[in-house]
C-alpha cells in the first residue's frame, strides 16, 4: 500500500497529509507527499490526478487564504463548497500555474506576464540618456498602453489606416459619372454625391485620370464641406426638386463610415477602401516622439521591446557595468542603472534557459501557446522571492522539445532549493524519473480510477502491478504505442514553395500525401508557422481566395458544423474564435502550392482552442450528441403527450429550462479577489431544467441526469440509440470515457477539447482526401492514452487521408512514416527544414536536435 510513515507532531512533520479526499471521482483517498521535493502525479487522464492536485490541495490551500485574508468571505465560501476531504494538515500556501485556466486579456504581452515591461520602463525613466534639456519622464510615460505614453497618432497601435488615391479609384480610366469612385456609396447618395461635385464646377463625364491633380485631390482629400444647391438633372426618367447638398470628399466619407457607421455591413464595404500602413509619427513603435527620444544602451525602449530576448543581456548588460557609467544622467543614476539591469539580465536568463529567449517583449499574450504562456509565468516565479509555498502545476512539459525538458526541470529544482514544494501533473516520463516522490493514480479513468495506488518514492513504483504509469516509466523500449510498424511509402506530394512567415523565409516544403508526418523542432522553430502556412495555403487553393483563413480551423468554427442547431437563442458562441486577434497588418502573402493541391479536397484543423467559451458548451452539445438525445427524450409516450418538442430538452430553449440560472446550472458570486466565481444555482440546485422538464423520464433518467452521466456510463444508457451510440463510442475511441457529458467547455483541458474535435471529425462519414493538421495532440496524455489516440490517427491514413501533426512524444514521432525536422534553433536560429526522412532514415543519419532523442527511442 501507500508508503505514509506514522505522523509525528504537526510541527515538525515534513509531511502534507490528506485524509478523505472525495472530490469528483476520488475513493475516499488517504495520502501523504513530503514538501520541498519535486512531487509528481501520474495516472490515464481521467485518473483522478487533477482532482487531488488541484481540486483538493489547491482549492484547500485557496480556500485557507481567501478565510484568513477575508473572514466575511467565508459566507461565499461556504456557497461555492469547499473541496469534499476530510483533513488536510502540513498544507503550505499555494500557487497554482495551470494551462486550462486564467488565460491573460489580450492587452497582455510577454513583458506584461513577466513584469519585464515595468523594470525595463523604470529603467528608462530613472537611467536613460535624455536629450539636452529634456524633462525626465515617469515610468508610465514609456507604455503604449497609457495616455501620457501612446502615440497620439495611432493611439499607441503602431498602425494607422489610411486611404490612397488608387485604394479609392481603382479604375481611373473611368469617369466619376462611371463611378471611377469606387469609395463613395451606391445609389441615391452616390448621385447625390456626383450631383454635388458637377455643381461645384468638377467634370463628371471626363476618364478620371485626366482631370488635373488639384481637382482629383480636393474631390478625394479636401476637408473642407462646402454646401451648394444642386438642381439634379433627370435620371432614368425620376424628377427631382433642387436641394442643399453638402460635399464630402471621399477620405472623409470613408472614414466616417468606417469608424462612425452602425451598419456592419457598411464598415466592411468602406474598409476595402482603407489600407492598413505603419503609423508615420511613431513608425509602428507606438509610443510618442518624447518617449521615443530617450535612449539606453543607445536603443530607444521600443527597439528593445521587438528583439528577442535573448539580445538583450549583451546589450543591456555593458551599458550598466560601472566604467561605462557616464551615460549623461544625473548623479546616482548609474548604481540605479546597474541594479535595473542586473535584475533585468537575471530575469531575462531564466527565460532563454527555458528556451524562451526567441519571444519578444511586446509579442501579445493570444499569440502564446499554453505552454509558453506557463513557462513565462514560471520563470516570474523564480525571481518573486517566495518560499515555504507549494506550487501547483499541469503539464509544464507541454510543447516542449525533450531539448527544452532539461532547463525546465533545472528551473523547477531552483524553486525547489528556494524552499519551495512542486506538486506537479505530469505525463511525461523523463520529468517523473527526476522527481523525488511520485503519486501514481489510478488504475483506470472517472469510476475505474481515484485510487492512490502509490506515493513514494519513484523506483518503488516498479512494484506496483495495478499501475499504468509502471510500464512506461521502467519498460524501456516497449513504451512505443504499438510494435513497431512498417512505415507508409509516401506516393504523391502536396510541395509549396515561398513559404514565408514570421522566422520561415521563402521555404520550400514538401509533404507526402496519404501519411502521417510528424513535424518536430525545439520550441519557437517554427512547428507551429508552418502548419499555419500549410493551412493557410491549402484554404486558399479550396477556395480561390486567400482572404478568410477562419476557413482554415477547426470543425467548431465555421462550414456548418453547429452542432447544437438550436442554440439560437444564445447568440452564437460556436461561431466564436475564428479571429484571435493576429498581427497588425494582416496574414500576408500565401505560399504557393505548385503541386498536390487537386489531391486535397478538405482541411480540417484539431486544435487545442476551447470547443466554446462558455459553461453551456459541452461535449454533448458540441459533438451533435445532444440532439440524438433530445430527441429521444421528445420520443417518449409522456412527452407527447405533453407536447414537448426535442427543443424543450435543450437548456439553451426557455420553454424547459431552468429560469433562475438561465439553464446554466449556476450563478455568478460576486467575490472580491475571485473574478469569475460561480455558485450552484439556488432554484435548480445545477440540474438545469424547470421541474416539468424533469418529471419527463428516459428509461428512468431525466435528461439532468444524462448530463451528469460520463461517456463511459451513457455509452452503456443509449445502445438503441444509434446516432447518439455512434458519437459516444467515437469518444471512448479518443480516450475520453471518463469525461461529463455535461461537464463545461470551460472547465476542459486543451488536449480534452483537441480530442473532443477529434472525435466529433471521426464519427463523420469517411472520406479518403482530407488533410487533418493536428497540433502537439498528447497534451495532456498519459502513455497509455497516447497508444489510443495513434491508433486512430492511423486509422485516419489507412483509409487515404493525411496526417499532419507537430509533436514532441518521440513515441509518436517513431510512429510517423515521415518526420519534418525544423530548427536548429529557435527564432532567427530556426525556421529551416534541416532533416526529413522515414523516423529510422533521422537515426540513421543524424542531423539536428530531434535525431538523439529519436534514436534513443527506437533504440
Ligand atoms: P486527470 O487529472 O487524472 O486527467 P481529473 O481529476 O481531471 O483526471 O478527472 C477525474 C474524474 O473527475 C473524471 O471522471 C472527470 O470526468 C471528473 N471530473 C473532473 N472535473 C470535473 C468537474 N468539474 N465536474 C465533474 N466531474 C469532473
Ligand atoms: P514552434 O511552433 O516551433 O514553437 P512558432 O512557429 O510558434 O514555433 O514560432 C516560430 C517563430 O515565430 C518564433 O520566433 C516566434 O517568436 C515567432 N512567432 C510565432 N508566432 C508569432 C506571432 N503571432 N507574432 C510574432 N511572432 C511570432
Ligand atoms: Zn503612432
Ligand atoms: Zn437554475
Amino acid at each position: 500500500g501507500p508508503a505514509a510513515p506514522p505522523p509525528p507532531p504537526e510541527a515538525a512533520d515534513p509531511y502534507v497529509r490528506v485524509r478523505g479526499a472525495r472530490e469528483h471521482n476520488l475513493r475516499r483517498v488517504d495520502v501523504a507527499i513530503p514538501r520541498n521535493t519535486l512531487a509528481v502525479f501520474t495516472g490515464v487522464s481521467g485518473s483522478g490526478k487533477s482532482s487531488l492536485a488541484f481540486g483538493t490541495l489547491y482549492a484547500e490551500a485557496q480556500r485557507r487564504y481567501f478565510e484568513s485574508v477575508a473572514p466575511y468571505a467565508r459566507r461565499l465560501i461556504h456557497q461555492i463548497g469547499a473541496p469534499k476531504v476530510d483533513e488536510i494538515t502540513g498544507l503550505p500556501p499555494a500557487v497554482a500555474l495551470q494551462q486550462r485556466r486564467g488565460t491573460p486579456g489580450s492587452r497582455s504581452t510577454v513583458g506584461t506576464v513577466t513584469t519585464l515591461s515595468n523594470l525595463l520602463r523604470m529603467l528608462y525613466s530613472r537611467a536613460g540618456t535624455y536629450p539636452p534639456g529634456a524633462e525626465r519622464l515617469d515610468s508610465d510615460a514609456f507604455s503604449a498602453n497609457t495616455a501620457v505614453g501612446a502615440c497620439p497618432e495611432c493611439h499607441g497601435l503602431g498602425r494607422v489606416h489610411r486611404v490612397t488615391e488608387s485604394s479609392m479609384v481603382p479604375d481611373p480610366s473611368l469617369s466619376i459619372r462611371d463611378h471611377a469612385i469606387a469609395a463613395w456609396p451606391g445609389a441615391w447618395q452616390g448621385k447625390n454625391f456626383r450631383d454635388v461635385v458637377q455643381t461645384l464646377g468638377y467634370d463628371i463625364d471626363r476618364p478620371w485620370r485626366e482631370l488635373p491633380q488639384a481637382d482629383r485631390d480636393f474631390i478625394l482629400f479636401s476637408d473642407e464641406q462646402p454646401v451648394v444647391t444642386v438642381h439634379p438633372v433627370r435620371e432614368a426618367g425620376r424628377i427631382q426638386r433642387p436641394y442643399q447638398g453638402t460635399f464630402s470628399s471621399a477620405r472623409r466619407y470613408v472614414m466616417r463610415a468606417f469608424s462612425e457607421s452602425r451598419s456592419a455591413a457598411t464598415r466592411r464595404r468602406v474598409q476595402r477602401y482603407l489600407e492598413s500602413a505603419v503609423c508615420p509619427v511613431c513608425e509602428g513603435r507606438r509610443l510618442r516622439p518624447e518617449a521615443l527620444a530617450v535612449t539606453f544602451a543607445g536603443h530607444p525602449i521600443a527597439d528593445l521591446t521587438r528583439r528577442p530576448l535573448a539580445d538583450l543581456p549583451g546589450i543591456l548588460g555593458p551599458a550598466a557595468a560601472p566604467a561605462d557609467g557616464g551615460d549623461g544622467g544625473p548623479e546616482g543614476t548609474g548604481e540605479a542603472a546597474a541594479a535595473l539591469v542586473e535584475d533585468l539580465v537575471a530575469r531575462i536568463e531564466v527565460l532563454v534557459g527555458l528556451g524562451l529567449g526567441y519571444l519578444g517583449m511586446d509579442r501579445t499574450a493570444p499569440t502564446l501557446s499554453p505552454g509558453e504562456l506557463q513557462r513565462l509565468r514560471l520563470a516570474t516565479q523564480l525571481r518573486s522571492g517566495l518560499f515555504g509555498v507549494v506550487y501547483v502545476l499541469d503539464e509544464p512539459s507541454a510543447g516542449l522539445h525533450p531539448a527544452d525538458t532539461e532547463p525546465l526541470l533545472d528551473v523547477l529544482d531552483r524553486l525547489r532549493a528556494e524552499g519551495n514544494s512542486l506538486f506537479v501533473v505530469e505525463h511525461d516520463m523523463d520529468v517523473v524519473r527526476r522527481a523525488g516522490w511520485v503519486v501514481d493514480v489510478g488504475p483506470g479513468a472517472g469510476r475505474y480510477g481515484g485510487r492512490v495506488l502509490y506515493s513514494g518514492p519513484v523506483p518503488g513504483l516498479r512494484q506496483v502491478e495495478d499501475s499504468a504509469t509502471r510500464a512506461h516509466l521502467f519498460g524501456e523500449g516497449a513504451a512505443g504505442p504499438g510494435p513497431a510498424r512498417t512505415p507508409r511509402t509516401p506516393g504523391r506530394w502536396l510541395r509549396l514553395r515561398g513559404v514565408t512567415r514570421h522566422n520561415l523565409h521563402d521555404l520550400s516544403v514538401d509533404l507526402p500525401l496519404g501519411v502521417v508526418t510528424a513535424v518536430t523542432g525545439v520550441s519557437g522553430s517554427g512547428k507551429s508557422t508552418l502548419v499555419d502556412e500549410v493551412a493557410r495555403a491549402v484554404t486558399a487553393g479550396l477556395h480561390g481566395d486567400a482572404e478568410d483563413p477562419g476557413d482554415a480551423r477547426d470543425p467548431g468554427d465555421g462550414d456548418g458544423h453547429r452542432p447544437d442547431a438550436d442554440a439560437a437563442d444564445d447568440g452564437g458562441e460556436f461561431g466564436e474564435g475564428g479571429d484571435d486577434g493576429g498581427e497588425p497588418g494582416g496574414p500576408g502573402p500565401v505560399a504557393e502550392a505548385v503541386e498536390g493541391l487537386d489531391a486535397v479536397d478538405r482541411l480540417v484543423r484539431v486544435d487545442q482552442k476551447p470547443i466554446g467559451r462558455t459553461p453551456r458548451s459541452n461535449l454533448a452539445t458540441y459533438t451533435g450528441l445532444f440532439d440524438a438525445v433530445r430527441a429521444a427524450f421528445a420520443a417518449t409516450p409522456e412527452a407527447r403527450a405533453r407536447g414537448y418538442a426535442p427543443g424543450r430538452f435543450s437548456f439553451n430553449v426557455a420553454a424547459g429550462r431552468c429560469p433562475t440560472c438561465q439553464g446554466e446550472g449556476f450563478v455568478a458570486v460576486e467575490l472580491l479577489f475571485l473574478p469569475g466565481t460561480y455558485a450552484p444555482c439556488p432554484t435548480c440546485h445545477g440540474a438545469r431544467y424547470n421541474p416539468e422538464t424533469l418529471e419527463i423520464t428516459y428509461r428512468g433518467r431525466t435528461i439532468a441526469d444524462v448530463l451528469e452521466m460520463s461517456v463511459d456510463e451513457a455509452a452503456g444508457f443509449f445502445t438503441d440509440v444509434p446516432a447518439a451510440d455512434r458519437s459516444l463510442r467515437t469518444l471512448q475511441d479518443v480516450g475520453l470515457g471518463y469525461l461529463g457529458l455535461g461537464q463545461p467547455a470551460t472547465e476542459l483541458s486543451g488536449g480534452e477539447a483537441q480530442r473532443i474535435k477529434l472525435a466529433a471529425e471521426l464519427q463523420r462519414a469517411r472520406r479518403g482526401h482530407t488533410l487533418y493538421l493536428l497540433d502537439e495532440p498528447t497534451t495532456g496524455l498519459h502513455p497509455a492514452d497516447t497508444a489510443l489516440l495513434m491508433r486512430q490517427v492511423q486509422g485516419l491514413a489507412d483509409a487515404g487521408n493525411t496526417v499532419v501533426l507537430v509533436e514532441h512524444d518521440m513515441a509518436v514521432v517513431a510512429d510517423a512514416d515521415w518526420v519534418l525536422d525544423l530548427g536548429p534553433g529557435a527564432g532567427d536560429a530556426g525556421g529551416r527544414i534541416v532533416a526529413a526522412g522515414p523516423p529510422l532514415d533521422l537515426v540513421r543519419t543524424p542531423v539536428g536536435r530531434t535525431a538523439p532523442y529519436l534514436a534513443r527511442q527506437l533504440a
